[in-house]
């Protein structure tokens, strides 16, 4: 047993289970995942200094999914790299680059990337297929819904989907920008079972590992709590462009789609093959209770424009399956329009969920606290009774006892 596997055993948290001191062994959610997501960052792909591909990693990550494939798996890949590959081909100095280069790095970079994987794919007898998505692809319906037929008919056709931004013409305002949360769109999107963030670190800890000694690694979360959140700490922190706080990001949006997420190391040659074999890793687990395909795009695909708090009487009865009404909204902020999604927040910090607002943010200040009935009176106008009707809910957490969630 590993040092950190010990002293793992004295974590007590009640949203973290106890770690499993037999022999490593595949985790069940692995084992059962039939399609799999997996994300792999620019740092294990890209040699830093030379901006060369990493290609006998490469080689070995492809093995693991031609392996997968012929046990009849589905791989979807979302890979990052191609900024990393094209700055190096265009000769841009070292450092952060302003958006015109990292398009431009990312012009040139992204032919390479697809060639590799379409020559390491073809040595393997797979077909890649290049998927590049923008912002608006994931938050226009029309524009996802086509997407989501793409990767399907690629996936049924055998072949091996292989996304990233469409970062030519991506500008700030309208970017993805790191590709953790953008594979956890992706992962919602295909209603995947299981999303593998490969990394430059085997999981979540619960301190920086190398600044703390202490810091011990989490095996599994089952709820994304305020402490799981401060353990991230902040945007890039970790080597790896996104860090540790763009994954519990990505987590969330998995989590809600109802899709297991994997943060594991991708350190090492065949990574996925070392999942099978029990790799350390933290796995985020998602609620079982079924997700429909509504939810998924409310808590997976819209940026969340604004915050609603909630008191506990809300809370509870959004939990046994009711709409959230003005009368248990205690604050809200943000810059939210009618129909937009703001996450839902319990008065102690916890995210609750994600919904579909039905005011904007400015009637909103003004009706809550307030009963339905005074709304008309209030705003002049006769609005919904509800603030966010039950139907145009995503919770993290199960629901208690309500009813079934609507299709559509
Ligand atoms: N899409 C970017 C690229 O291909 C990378 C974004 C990320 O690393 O998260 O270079």
């Amino acid at each position: 047993m590993t040092d950190t596997a010990s002293r793992h055993d004295k974590q007590q948290d009640q949203n973290v289970a106890a770690h499993d001191v037999a022999a490593p062994a595949t985790r069940p959610e692995w084992a059962a995942a039939r399609r799999i997501v997996v994300k792999i960052g620019s740092a294990l792909l890209v040699e830093r200094g030379s901006g060369q591909l990493k290609s006998d990693w490469l080689a070995s990550v492809m093995d693991d999914v031609a392996a997968l494939a012929a046990a009849g798996r589905e791989v979807v890949i979302v890979s990052s790299g191609a900024i990393a590959l094209g700055r190096h081909m265009l000769r841009l100095p070292a450092g952060p680059l302003d958006l015109e280069q990292s398009q431009a790095a990312a012009a040139v970079g992204q032919i390479s990337l697809a060639h590799a994987y379409q020559d390491f794919a073809r040595a393997r007898g797979l077909t890649a297929a290049q998927i590049l998505v923008t912002l608006g692809d994931t938050e226009e319906r029309r524009r996802y819904l086509n997407a989501r037929h793409t990767i399907e008919r690629l996936l049924a056709l055998k072949a091996i989907p292989v996304v990233n931004e469409n970062d030519t013409v991506a500008t700030t305002e309208i970017r993805y920008g790191d590709n953790d949360r953008l594979s956890a769109r992706v992962a919602s999107m295909v209603s995947a079972d299981c999303l593998v963030l490969l990394s430059d670190i085997d999981g979540l800890y619960t301190a920086p590992p190398n600044s703390s000694a202490a810091a011990t690694r989490l095996d599994v979360v089952t709820e994304i709590t305020p402490e799981i959140e401060a353990m991230a700490g902040d945007a890039g922190t970790e080597l790896s462009k996104g860090g540790m706080k763009t994954k519990i990001e990505a987590a969330k949006i998995a989590r809600a789609a109802g899709c297991d997420m994997v943060i594991t190391s991708g350190k090492v040659d065949n990574p996925l093959s070392a999942l099978t074999n029990g790799a350390a890793a933290t796995w985020f687990l998602a609620p079982s209770d079924p997700v429909t395909a509504k939810q998924r795009w409310i808590s997976g695909q819209l940026e969340p424009k604004g915050v609603i708090v909630v008191d506990v009487g809300a809370e509870k009865a959004m939990i046994s399956g009711k709409s959230l009404l003005p009368a248990g909204v205690t604050a809200v902020s943000g810059g939210f329009d009618r129909g937009d999604v703001v996450i839902i927040r319990t008065a102690s910090g916890h995210e609750l969920g994600r919904g579909l607002v039905a005011y904007a943010k400015a009637d909103a200040e003004r009706i809550i606290g307030k009963r339905s009935a005074e709304i008309a009176e209030i705003l002049g106008f006769a609005g919904r009774a509800e603030l966010i009707h039950r139907d145009d809910m995503a919770l993290n957490r199960a629901l208690a006892n309500g009813p079934p969630p609507q299709p559509i």
